[in-house]
């Protein structure tokens, strides 16, 4: 065996635990059935500017040790996300905030804001959010869910939200000060230079194959390392049996304008659900960029169907049940690590991957 491991993906997890595996001298092939490194926080400099070619990706955590972890790769900026909702001919701040209340109802004070909530919880008669729609609902009242919910979580994720999983929408945080910010963490950032640069740091002196697919080559590929960090598509690795994870995937449509400057913010998400993208994303916003033209990006929610990129799993409960199965057949592997988004079927976003795959570094190296 010429190989101590097989990383299957070059993302967050693969790299990460190629990189601490390489440092303890072991050897490591790493494959992507892409023709790029970096899975899906890829960036790709068009016009001088960063593009997040997957979709936004702006770095938080409150995790002070995966905050240390990454800044070994890359500077981060002050970045701090503050999209805003575009709905009709209304504009709206995100997070849900007094900035959106007063923008909605003309309230000015937290008290005011909240009493406006309570009575339109009363009036829906919810007491035990079941779904995502009562628990929208019961957080922020139905004026915000119809306008800034209900559409843009319909088209997501192809169904309604009487039909989704509460969790997805305690994501976001609702607050009463007057403060945009997205996230709750206590730290965030973007990498100045993008992201791949973090990746292409962790695989320096570490044999890279692209447009590898594991499972064309799966026989040849197995006999070349001891063991396997597996970080596609658990259902694919175990060819379906038990049913196929439901994933929702996208379309990105990305265009150079010859203008400095179009929507003044990174993100602008459009909440109705008769436009047909949930977001546009202006690249050169994360890095204040000072460029003659600019590059925008539309997404496009689709139907994920086989062959498709997998980017959100639907953590449904049907689907978390299909899921137990695969991973009571993953606990029995000796050989095999899964790991990652794909592989452990779950939301996360990077900070968790991270996470993750420290703990999985404990585990299978620091023994
Ligand atoms: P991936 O990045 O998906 O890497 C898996 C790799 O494995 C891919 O490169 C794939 O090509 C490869 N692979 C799969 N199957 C095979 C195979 N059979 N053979 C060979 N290679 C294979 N997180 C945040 O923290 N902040 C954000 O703002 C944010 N925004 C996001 C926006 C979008 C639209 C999406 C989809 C995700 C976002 N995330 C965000 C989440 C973030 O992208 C993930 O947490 C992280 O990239 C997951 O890393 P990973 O290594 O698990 O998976
Ligand atoms: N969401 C919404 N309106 C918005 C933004 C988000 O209803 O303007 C809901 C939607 O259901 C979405 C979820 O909140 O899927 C989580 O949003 P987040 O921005 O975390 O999604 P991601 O960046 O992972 O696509």
């Amino acid at each position: 065996m010429k190989y101590d491991y097989l990383v299957v993906g070059a993302g967050l997890f693969g790299s990460i635990f190629a990189y601490e595996a390489n440092k303890r001298g072991k050897k490591c092939l790493v494959i992507d059935k892409r023709n790029h490194v970096a899975g899906n926080i890829y960036t790709n400099k068009v016009e001088d500017i960063h593009v997040h070619e997957y979709g936004a990706h702006i770095f938080h955590t409150s995790n002070e040790k995966v905050w240390q972890y990454i800044g070994q790769f890359a500077k981060f900026n002050r970045y701090t996300n503050s999209p805003v909702a575009v709905y009709k001919d209304e504009l709206y701040n995100l997070p849900f905030n007094m900035n959106t209340f007063h923008g909605l109802w003309g309230v000015t004070t937290p008290s005011q804001a909240k009493e406006m909530i309570q009575k339109q919880i009363k009036e829906s008669g919810i007491i035990e959010p079941k779904n995502l729609e009562e628990q929208a609902i019961s957080l922020v009242g139905k004026d915000i869910y119809e306008k800034l919910i209900k559409g843009y979580t319909e088209k997501q994720w192809g169904q309604s939200a009487t039909e989704l999983p509460s969790f997805i929408i305690k994501r976001l945080p609702v607050r009463f000060t007057y403060d945009n910010n997205y996230f709750n963490d206590f730290y965030q950032g973007i990498p100045i230079g993008g992201y791949t640069q973090i990746i292409e740091k962790m695989l320096e002196g570490i044999t890279v194959e692209l447009n590898t697919d594991y499972f064309s080559n799966k026989a040849k590929l197995n006999t070349l390392a001891e063991k396997i960090v597996f970080t596609g598509m658990i259902d694919e690795f175990y060819d379906y049996q038990f049913g196929t994870l439901e994933y929702r995937s996208l379309r990105f449509e990305s265009e150079t304008l010859e203008e400095d400057n179009f929507q003044g913010n990174a993100v602008v998400n459009y909440t109705e659900y008769e436009v047909p993208y949930t977001r546009i994303i202006e690249h050169k916003h994360f890095e204040f960029g000072m460029q003659p033209k600019t590059v925008i990006t539309r997404e496009y929610p689709k139907t994920w169907e086989k062959g498709d990129e997998p980017y959100y799993p639907v953590n449904n409960e049907k689907n978390n049940k299909v899921y137990e199965q695969y991973k009571q057949l993953a606990t029995q592997e000796e050989k095999v690590i899964f790991g990652g988004r794909l592989a452990e079927y779950k939301y996360y976003d990077m900070h968790n991957v991270i996470e993750q795959a420290l703990n999985c570094v404990e585990r299978e190296l620091n023994m």
